[in-house]
């Protein structure tokens, strides 16, 4: 027998997120901690956020010519763990949990716990 080979799924995969790219997002730790940010992108494989304009980090990166890319140092924002971030809610101004629902035509929608907003509307 063969040994079993080892999967390559991580833990997150089955997860599906409670943030969506467009949402807006309370940072609960970091040295962003208390700030808001819009949601760029979801890397769902790694489990992390990229939030604009937290977690700011300073590259240096080499010019690039053919791609238009000039030399020096780059400041450029860097994932977040998703768990360190909350939705944020518009129409209370507070980080919430969600909550599940579903709308008269059967589409799943993420609703505020506090007001009942829909997320995606
Ligand atoms: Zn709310």
């Amino acid at each position: 027998m063969l040994p079993m080979k080892r999967s390559r799924k991580t833990k997150f995969e089955a997860f599906p997120f409670h943030v969506k790219t467009g949402d807006t997002v309370f940072v609960l730790s970091g040295k962003n901690k208390g700030q808001t940010g819009i949601v760029r992108k979801v890397f769902n494989e790694k489990g992390t956020v990229l939030v604009e304009g937290i977690n700011k980090i300073k590259k240096a990166t080499r010019p690039n010519p053919m791609a238009g890319v000039r030399g020096g140092i780059v400041e450029m924002e860097a994932p977040v763990a998703a768990a360190k971030v909350m939705l944020y809610c518009l129409q209370c101004n507070k980080p919430t949990r969600i909550q599940h629902e579903y709308l008269a035509d059967k589409r799943k929608t993420r609703v505020c716990k506090h007001c009942k907003a829909q997320f995606d509307a």
